[in-house]
C-alpha cells in the first residue's frame, strides 16, 4: 500500500476497520443516547499533549460511539479546551487517515509504501530481528526514541521503560525540551516549582519572558487578564512580536539569545541603584558580594550593545520590576533553546531573590509544577523495578539522533530504532542528517503511531497506536497542580493497541518471564495513585473517575520561598556557587566563524507561532492546515529590501545543513537581522519537503544537555 492510497483510505474501509472493534462513527454526528435508545456512559480523561495546561475533559459514549466530548468545569480547565482540541475525536481518533492495522514496508525507505500484516506476523518478525541484533551486537544496538507526543505516565513510559532496560537497550537522554531550563533554575533555587498558575491573579507586575501564553498556555492567559483588570502591568520579553507581546502593556524585544545579558544587566541596575531587598538577601541567599562584583561588567551601555535594546529600556525595566509588588516572572520554553539557555534561566531565577519578590503572595518565579507530582505520586509504580534500576548502559542524547544513526564510532552502532510518541524526522534538529540515518538499509525502524508521519515513511514496521480516548492513563502536569486519570471511552478502533501492549507483546514473543513486563495499564494507574502523601488527601482512583481532574491538596497560599527554604545544598538561593563550572551565570555567546556569519548573516528563530497545531500534532489534518494558512517566513523590511524580496515572494532559506522553501511575509514582528519560521509543519507536506529543522543543528546547551535549536544562522533568497 502506498502512502497516497493510505492517505485516501476510503470511508467504507474505515468503517470496516472500525466495525472490527465494534465501533461506529456516531461521534461524527454526536448522536444523543435518547436518539439511539441506548444508555449513555460518561468517563473522564485529559489532554495528552505536551502543553502546560493539561485540560481535563469528559467523553460520553453510547454503545461505543462518542456522542459528546467536553471540557470539565474544574477551576483551571474552566469548561474550555483550546481550539486545537475541540474536535479531537474527529481530528485524530476517527480521522479517516488513521493507521488501524500493522503495516510492513514494501518499497524503498522513505517511499511510504506498505502492506497490511497481522499483529501476530508483525510482532513475530520484529521480535526475531531484535533478538538477532541483541545476540550479535548486544542490547545497546537498540535505541528507543520517544518524547512528548503522549504525556500519559503509562503510555509514555512505564512498560516501555521496563522493556528497554530489560533488553539492555541504549538509554535515550530525553532533553530536547525542559532540561536546560531546569538545570539553570536548579542551580540557583534547587527547585523549579515557584508561583502556581492560579496565584498569578495576585501579581501586579507580570513579566512573560520567552513565553506566549495567548497561544501556548491558553488557560493561564485569562488569569493574567484577571490580574490586569486588578491593576497588573504585563511585560513581554520576546525577540518575536508574538500574539502575547501584542496584548501586553510593554514589549521588550532583545536580540535572540541575549537574555542572560539582559538579566545580568537588570541586576546591575538594581544593585547599583540600591533597590534590592537587602534583608531578604542577607537571610536567604549566598554570594551577593560575588554577584555584585560580577554584574559590574553588565552595565546598561554594554547590555544595550549586546541585546539591541535602549539603555533607558534596561534601566526602566529594572527599576519598575524591583519596585513593583507582587512581581512575578513567568519563564518558559522560548528562552532555553540557545547555547546560553541554562544560564539565562539561572540568572532570571535569581531576580526574585534579589528583590524579595518571593515574600509576597503572587510574587516570585513561575516555571514548572512537576516537582509537586514527584512528591505526591507513588513513583515506584512507574519507575523501574529496583532490580532494573541504575543501569550502566550507555546513553544517547535525543538531539544528536542524526549523529548517532550515522556514526562510525559508536560501538555497537545503532541497529534498531524503536519510535513512539515522537516524529523525529520532523521534530529533531539537523533533519537531513536524521533522514540520512533513517534511510540506512541495515537499520530496523519500528514506529507506533496514529498517522503516516515523516518518520513512519522510513519505518520497516508501523504499529497502530490507540488514541487517548482508547486507553488507560494517569496524567501529572508540568504546568498546573491538577492530576487526572484517563479512562478509555471506547474500545480501540480497528486493530490499534496502546504502546504498553506493543511492548508486552514483544516481551512475550521474545520469551521473557519477568512479571514487571506484563503489568496491566489500569493496575499501573491504580498503584500510581495509591499514595499516602498529604498532597493526595481526598484524591484516589475512584474520586478521579467520578470527578475528573483534581487539584493536589497543597496549601492554599503556596509561597515556597517566602522565608527562603530553597532546595539547594545551603537552603538559600545561590547567586554564586563555587562548585559549578561557571560559579556565576555569564553571557557567553556562541562563536560563529567569520565565514559562517558572512555566508549566513540572518538569525533564524523557529518557534511556536502556529495557532492550530500542538508542536507537530494535528499538522496533517486538512481543515487544520487550511485554517493555519501558508508557511510564512517573517522577515524585516530592511532585510527584505537588501535582498529585493517583496511580500508573498517564494523564498529559499538555507545554510550548510539544508534549505527550506517558504513564502515571504515582510513585517516588523522581527528585528532587523532576524527571521522567523513556524515550528510544527510536516516536511513531507511542504513544498520542498523540508521544515525548520532542516536548518537547525544538534548543538547542546550550556547545562542540561538541551537542544540549542535557536542558535541557527541562515541566508534567504528569492526562488
Ligand atoms: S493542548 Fe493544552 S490548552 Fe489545548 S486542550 Fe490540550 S492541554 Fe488544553
Amino acid at each position: 500500500m502506498d502512502t497516497k492510497k493510505n492517505n485516501s483510505i476510503d470511508r467504507r474501509e474505515f468503517i470496516e476497520l472500525s466495525a472490527k472493534g465494534g465501533i461506529g462513527l456516531a461521534s461524527l454526528a454526536l448522536l444523543s443516547g435518547c436518539e439511539t435508545g441506548k444508555t449513555p456512559k460518561t468517563v473522564h480523561g485529559a489532554c495528552y499533549h505536551d502543553c502546560p495546561d493539561r485540560c481535563s475533559w469528559h467523553v460520553t459514549t453510547v454503545d461505543n460511539e462518542v456522542t459528546a466530548f467536553k471540557a470539565n468545569e474544574d477551576p483551571y480547565t474552566a469548561g474550555k479546551l483550546c481550539d486545537k482540541m475541540t474536535d479531537f475525536p474527529n481530528d485524530v481518533t476517527f480521522h479517516p487517515d488513521r493507521i488501524l492495522t500493522p503495516l510492513k514496508r514494501s518499497g524503498a525507505k522513505g517511499s511510504g509504501e506498505f502492506i497490511k500484516i497481522s499483529w501476530k506476523q508483525a510482532i513475530s518478525e520484529v521480535a526475531d530481528r531484535l533478538k538477532n541484533i541483541i545476540d550479535e551486537k548486544g542490547g545497546e544496538a537498540v535505541l528507543p526514541y520517544s518524547f512528548g507526543g503522549n504525556q500519559g505516565l503509562v503510555q509514555r513510559g512505564a512498560v516501555a521503560n521496563r522493556f528497554f532496560v530489560h533488553i539492555g537497550a541504549s538509554q535515550l537522554e530525553r532533553t530536547i525540551c525542559g532540561d536546560a531550563a531546569v538545570a539553570g533554575i536548579l542551580a540557583a533555587n534547587g527547585q523549579t516549582t515557584g508561583v502556581l498558575p492560579e496565584d498569578i491573579i495576585h501579581s501586579r507586575y507580570i513579566v512573560l519572558w520567552g513565553t506566549n501564553p495567548v497561544l501556548s498556555n491558553q488557560h493561564l492567559w485569562p488569569l493574567i487578564q484577571q490580574a490586569k483588570s486588578n491593576g497588573a502591568k504585563i511585560i513581554s520579553v520576546d525577540p518575536f512580536q508574538s500574539a502575547t507581546s501584542e496584548e501586553s502593556d510593554w514589549h521588550i524585544q532583545p536580540r535572540p539569545g541575549t537574555d542572560t545579558a539582559l538579566a545580568l544587566g537588570l541586576m546591575h541596575v538594581i544593585l547599583n541603584e540600591n533597590i534590592q531587598d537587602q534583608d531578604y538577601i542577607n537571610n536567604y541567599t549566598v554570594g551577593i558580594e560575588q554577584l555584585k562584583a560580577h554584574v559590574q561588567q553588565y552595565d546598561p551601555v554594554r547590555v544595550a550593545q549586546i541585546t539591541g535594546l535602549d539603555e533607558e529600556t534596561i534601566i526602566s525595566f529594572a527599576k519598575e520590576y524591583a519596585q513593583s509588588t507582587p512581581s512575578v516572572i513567568r519563564v518558559l520554553i522560548g528562552l532555553e533553546h540557545q547555547v546560553n539557555g541554562a544560564s539565562a534561566f539561572r540568572a532570571i531565577a535569581m531576580l526574585p531573590a534579589l528583590t524579595g519578590a518571593w515574600r509576597h503572595f503572587g510574587g516570585g518565579l513561575m516555571h514548572m509544577t512537576y516537582e509537586l507530582f514527584g512528591e505526591a505520586l507513588n513513583w515506584e509504580s512507574i519507575n523501574l523495578p529496583p532490580e532494573l534500576a541504575n543501569p550502566t548502559t550507555r546513553s544517547i542524547n535525543m538531539i544528536e539522533l542524526g549523529k548517532a544513526l550515522n556514526s562510525s564510532e559508536l560501538n555497537p552502532g545503532i541497529q534498531a530504532l524503536i519510535v513512539f510518541n515522537s516524529n523525529p524526522a520532523a521534530t529533531t534538529p539537523n533533519q537531513n542528517l536524521v533522514i540520512k540515518g533513517l534511510e540506512r538499509e541495515d537499520l530496523l525502524t519500528v514506529v507506533s503511531e496514529h498517522f503516516l508521519t515523516d518518520t513512519t515513511r522510513y519505518a520497516d514496521y508501523i504499529f497502530p497506536a490507540t488514541s487517548v480516548l482508547e486507553n488507560w492513563d494517569v496524567f501529572s502536569s508540568w504546568g498546573t497542580p491538577y492530576i487526572n486519570i484517563n479512562e478509555p471511552a471506547i474500545e480501540p478502533l480497528g486493530e490499534s493497541k496502546p504502546n504498553s501492549e506493543l511492548f508486552r507483546l514483544l516481551a512475550k514473543e521474545m520469551g521473557f518471564k519477568e512479571d514487571y513486563l506484563y503489568e496491566a495499564d489500569m493496575d499501573i494507574v491504580k498503584k500510581t495513585l495509591d499514595s499516602q502523601h498529604a498532597y493526595m488527601e481526598g484524591i484516589s482512583f475512584e474520586s478521579l473517575r467520578k470527578h475528573g481532574g483534581q487539584k493536589l491538596n497543597i496549601p492554599s497560599r503556596w509561597m515556597p520561598h517566602a522565608e527562603g527554604n530553597f532546595k539547594t545544598s545551603s537552603g538559600k538561593c545561590h547567586f554564586y556557587d563555587p562548585d559549578l563550572e561557571q560559579p556565576l551565570p555569564a553571557y557567553v555567546p556562541f562563536q560563529y566563524s567569520e565565514e559562517e556569519m558572512k555566508k549566513y548573516p540572518l538569525h533564524l528563530l523557529s518557534i511556536k507561532t502556529p495557532k492550530n497545531f500542538l508542536n507537530s500534532s494535528h499538522a496533517n489534518v486538512d481543515h487544520i492546515l487550511k485554517k493555519e494558512g501558508k508557511f510564512y517566513l517573517e522577515i524585516h523590511p530592511k532585510d527584505a529590501d537588501l535582498r529585493h524580496i517583496a511580500d508573498g515572494d517564494e523564498l529559499k532559506v538555507y545554510n550548510q545543513r539544508g534549505r527550506v522553501l517558504i513564502t515571504a511575509r515582510i513585517s516588523n514582528k522581527v528585528r532587523q537581522g532576524v527571521v522567523c519560521m513556524p515550528q510544527g509543519f510536516w516536511p513531507s507536506l511542504l513544498k520542498g519537503g523540508s521544515s525548520a529543522n532542516a536548518l537547525t543543528s544538534h548543538l547542546l546547551t550550556d547545562m542540561g544537555r538541551g537542544g540549542a535549536i535557536q542558535e541557527t544562522k541562515v541566508e534567504v533568497e528569492k526562488v
